[in-house]
């Protein structure tokens, strides 16, 4: 028996990628799976004991803000990370809307030092489209592609130029990486939450959905015309949707992501409601009204965007979820009017227990789960993880689907508490994270 070996026994396993939905024992050696299935007698091996938890492959985020460089009053490495090893998240890609952005290879490098020396999970850095994120430049595509970025973004905008877009495209048609655009039209989009009866009701300046709609049109055209890879970020309208299904009818390389709190949140958070739609659980307590938690770009949707998205979820149209997990410090929204509060949720430790609410509601099995968590977004990008077959990295999560916990200010790794469902009792609950056999996370 090789030293390090490690057996997590009796637990639920789920993972899409070898179609295994049932009770099974893990074994994993030197960091990597070994054997699934009724293992047997070990004689050394450290044990865990899994029973009554799910076991599946460490979920994959392709959508998170870690804030570092030049933002660690938001969030650091360190919690960021922790927060998603917290959430079940073994792997994450950050988004380059940092000071500096990571637009050159050099940002890129020095980001990378410090997550080998910082990170608690495995970090993939997406690099910017434009010089400083202004949208008046072009970045180095191959030079940062050299430098092993999952893609290009300028999230948090759009990149209005759309020849630079063309460019991105063709770059990235050529460097097999997608670019991954937050589709939104700032002339239209002067708003801070979703624009119609509750802003109006509210007072408070609206987004409309065509500001999303108009920017998704566009990027698809250009998907077409150059036959690049295009990620769409956080589709939040039903119309979104709707024109993503239609590019995918047409063979266009498109891929899309939803949030768990467009699926399950409303506009109505806005004006104090706190039940969640789509799934069958109890209502938070009362919230104040215009409470800048609530408020996120893209805004919260009225509830038919979140059924169309449910629907565009089920029948394929969305290849993922993501967390778009975007903290900000207390100064950034406690006590801030609506108005000029930063836009951003938590999202890393909330998203489980939201997916888990749809698939008790029935509407998802666990399996899809895994697949939209985890399996997906390794398949879309080529990684080795995703899968608990052996020789695949030892990335692995064990939750208990069931355990109702609060989420409070002071109880969440993130370093930034800014969600509306503090003081909400959920389901679902991560017990473990392991990255390459190593224990991240411990509840
Ligand atoms: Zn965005």
């Amino acid at each position: 028996m090789a030293s390090g070996a490690l057996a997590i026994r009796g637990g639920w396993v789920v993972d899409p990628a070898s179609g295994t939905n049932g009770q099974a024992d893990l074994l994993i050696r030197d960091g990597v799976v070994a054997a699934v299935g009724d293992i047997g007698p070990l004689g050394s091996a450290r044990t865990i004991d899994a029973a009554g938890l799910v076991v599946t492959p460490g979920l994959i985020d392709v959508h998170v803000h870690l804030r570092e460089p030049g933002l660690a009053h938001k969030e650091t490495i360190e919690t960021g990370t922790a927060a998603a090893a917290a959430g079940g998240f073994t792997t994450v890609f950050c988004m380059p809307n940092t000071v500096p952005t990571l637009d050159s290879p050099e940002a890129i490098r020095q980001l990378r030092t410090e997550i080998d020396r910082r990170a608690c999970v495995r970090v993939r850095p997406i690099a910017a489209i434009t010089k400083s994120r202004r949208g008046m430049e072009a970045v180095d595509f191959q030079a940062l592609a050299s430098e092993g970025v999952v893609g290009f973004s300028d999230d948090g905008d759009s990149t209005a130029d759309s020849s630079i877009m063309r460019a991105a495209l063709e770059a990235g048609r050529q460097l097999g990486l997608p670019v991954m655009v937050h589709c939104e039209d700032k002339d239209l989009a002067n708003g801070s939450m979703h624009e119609g009866e509750v802003s109006f009701d509210l007072g408070l300046a609206g987004i409309p959905a065509e500001a999303e709609e108009i920017v998704i049109a566009r990027d698809l055209a250009l998907a077409r015309l150059t036959g690049g890879w295009l990620h769409l970020c956080h589709v939040s309208t039903g119309q979104g949707a709707k024109m993503v299904r239609q590019a995918k009818g047409e063979g266009l390389r498109v891929s899309a992501e939803v949030m768990p709190h467009h699926l399950t949140m409303t506009d109505g958070w806005v004006a104090g409601k706190r039940s969640l739609v789509n799934v069958d659980e109890p209502a938070g307590p009362a919230a104040e009204v215009a409470d800048p938690n609530t408020k996120v770009n893209p805004p919260l949707r009225p509830e038919a965007d979140t059924r169309a998205l449910l629907g565009a979820l089920k029948d394929g149209t969305f290849d993922l979820v993501a967390t778009d997990h975007a903290p900000h410090a207390a100064v950034e929204k406690e006590g801030v009017p609506f108005a000029q509060a930063a836009f951003g949720m938590s999202g890393s430790e909330f998203a489980l227990p939201l997916m888990l609410a749809l698939v008790r509601a029935g509407h998802l099995t666990l399996t899809d789960l895994v697949r939209l968590m985890s399996a997906e977004p390794a398949t879309l990008w080529n990684l080795p993880q995703g899968r608990l077959t052996p020789g695949a990295p030892a990335d692995v999560v064990l939750f208990d689907p069931d355990e109702r916990w609060t989420p409070t200010k002071g109880g969440l790794r993130t370093k930034s508490a800014n969600t509306p469902l503090l003081g909400m009792e959920l389901r679902g609950r991560v017990r473990m994270s392991f990255v390459g056999g190593e224990e991240r996370f411990r509840a």
